[in-house]
């Protein structure tokens, strides 16, 4: 695969992530002045000052000479948050709970977990971020049609709606590059310790 496809973080200006774009287009975004690049000591660069930086371990040839490959860019004009609706999937629950049993701990393939509904449908629980856990079958019979208390079990944590886009959440079990390290610890300690909505 060219270089120049490979993955960059992009920050916003708050260097929070928001989307990971290709080495291509955040090259064009610095062109255009658009974004900044971002090296490891969280030190911004245009196009000219990039450039000029003797291309390390990674480089790829531009216009006669070598430019190091950016990983991490920050936009110029992108302030907001985004804050895009999460959707209620299975694919985003397994995620958010890491497909991890929420009764006895257990990190399984995901075709050894299933949905539960904490509340149970039969006793009016409704199919919502805060009543639709991941459980391993074995929790899901023992519990049965009985809410945790009546089975003895607890949650190991309140479900909750991830304040996050499912982006982030799959970007943390993806290839990540060295340089993104910084940018995403700080994202998943703020996705853990977000206040929850109620
Ligand atoms: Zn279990």
């Amino acid at each position: 695969m060219s270089v120049l496809n490979t993955k960059v973080l992009v920050l916003n200006r708050s260097y929070m992530p928001v989307h990971v774009t290709s080495v291509r287009r955040a090259l064009a975004m610095l062109y255009q002045d658009v974004a900044r690049a971002v090296d490891a000591e969280y030190r911004l660069f245009d196009f000219a000052s990039w450039s000029d930086l003797a291309a390390a371990e990674e480089g790829i040839g531009l216009v006669g000479r070598a430019i190091r490959v950016p990983r991490v860019i920050l936009l110029q004009g992108y302030d907001r948050v985004p804050r895009r609706h999460v959707r209620f999937s299975r694919h985003n629950i397994y995620a958010r709970d890491q497909n991890r049993c929420q009764y006895c701990g257990r990190q399984l393939p995901r075709a050894e977990l299933n949905l539960d509904h904490v509340v149970p449908r039969s006793r009016g629980g409704l199919s919502t971020w805060e009543n639709v856990v991941c459980s391993c079958h074995r929790c899901n019979r023992t519990k049965g049609g009985q809410t945790p208390a009546e089975a003895g079990m607890r949650l190991l944590r309140q479900p909750f709606r991830p304040q996050w886009t499912p982006f982030l959440v799959e970007t943390f079990s993806q290839r990540r590059y060295r340089e993104w390290r910084p940018f995403l610890n700080a994202v998943d300690a703020a996705y853990w310790n977000a206040e929850l909505d109620s």
